[in-house]
C-alpha cells in the first residue's frame, strides 16, 4: 500500500501488528512510522490519529512511554540478536499508558539473520497490544519469512535529483495551506504554475511528505486540514498523470483549499 492507502486504513481503525515501511528517504520513513505509532496509541475520538489527544501529542514530542524508537547500538553495523531479543521481551509486557505499545525499528534492514529470526517469533504470534514498524531502505535484505508477516507500506521513491527549489516551493505551499491564509496560498501556487511536467510530480510528492511531517505541529496541518489537503493532492496527481497543465492544477488546488 502507499501512503494515502495507509492514511485511509489507519483513520478507519485498521491497524496491523507489523509493518515494513520502505521507499522515500529516512525522514519520510520515520514520519510514516510515527503516523502509525500515533494511530496505535491515539486516545481521541473519531478518525485516528486525531493529532490532538495527549497520546498523539506525546508521540509528536518523542516522549510517549509506549512508543520506542530502536536504533542500532552506537558504532554497530547491525541490529544484534541480543538487542532484538530484548525488544521481544519488552513487547511481551503490557503498555504503560496507551492501549498499545509500538516498536519502531530504525534501519531494520540492518538486522542480521539471527536478529530477524528472533523477531520472526514475535511476528508469528504478536502480543495483542504490540505493533512493530520496520523502517527499511532495502527491504529485500529482510528474510522472506519476515516480509510475508508484515504489511508493506511503500512510500514514493526518493528522487535523488530532488530539486531544492521544488522542495522549498512545496514547503511554502504546505505552510500556506496549513495557515488558512488564502493570500499566502495564492502566492505559493503562483510558483506551481511555472513548474514543468517533470517538476510537477516531484512538487506534489514533496508537498505530501511535508504535509504529513507537519501534522499536529505548530504551524502545521491539523488532521482535518491534512485530509482536505490529501484529497486535493490525490486529484492533482490524477490530473498530472493525464498531462493537465500546471496552471490548471494550481487553479484546482486553490479552489479546493482556499477558505473563500
Ligand atoms: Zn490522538
Amino acid at each position: 500500500m502507499d501512503l494515502s492507502d495507509l492514511q485511509k486504513r489507519l483513520s478507519s481503525g485498521k491497524l496491523f501488528h507489523a509493518y515494513i515501511v520502505t521507499g522515500g528517504d529516512a525522514d519520510a520513513r520515520k514520519a510514516a512510522g510515527e503516523l502509525i505509532a500515533r494511530a496505535a496509541v491515539c486516545s481521541g475520538s473519531g478518525d485516528v490519529p486525531c493529532g490532538v489527544c495527549r497520546d498523539c501529542r506525546k508521540v509528536q514530542r518523542g516522549v510517549h512511554p509506549d512508543v520506542e524508537l530502536i536504533a542500532r547500538e552506537e558504532g554497530a553495523r547491525e541490529h544484534t540478536v541480543d538487542a532484538m531479543r530484548a525488544v521481544r521481551a519488552r513487547a511481551a509486557v503490557l503498555p504503560n499508558e496507551a492501549r498499545r505499545s509500538v516498536y519502531i525499528i530504525l534501519d531494520a534492514d540492518a538486522m542480521n539473520p539471527q536478529a530477524q529470526n528472533a523477531m520472526l517469533k514475535v511476528f508469528e504470534e504478536p502480543p495483542a497490544h504490540a505493533v512493530f514498524v520496520l523502517l527499511a531502505d532495502n527491504p529485500q535484505r529482510l528474510l522472506e519469512t519476515v516480509r510475508s508477516r508484515c504489511e508493506t507500506v511503500n512510500l514514493t521513491p526518493a528522487r535523488p535529483a530532488g530539486d531544492p527549489e521544488t522542495a522549498e516551493s512545496a514547503g511554502k505551499f504546505v505552510a500556506a495551506a496549513a495557515s488558512g491564509d488564502d493570500l499566502a496560498l495564492v502566492r505559493a501556487l503562483g510558483a506551481v504554475e511555472k513548474l514543468s511536467r517533470v517538476e510537477l510530480p516531484d512538487f506534489l510528492d514533496a508537498a505530501r511528505r511535508e504535509a504529513l511531517a507537519s501534522l499536529g505541529k505548530r504551524g502545521g496541518m491539523t488532521r482535518e486540514r491534512l485530509s482536505e489537503f490529501t484529497k486535493a493532492l490525490d486529484e492533482a496527481d490524477k490530473m498530472a498523470a493525464v498531462n493537465v497543465s500546471a496552471g490548471h492544477i494550481a487553479g484546482m488546488l486553490l479552489a479546493g483549499l482556499c477558505n473563500k
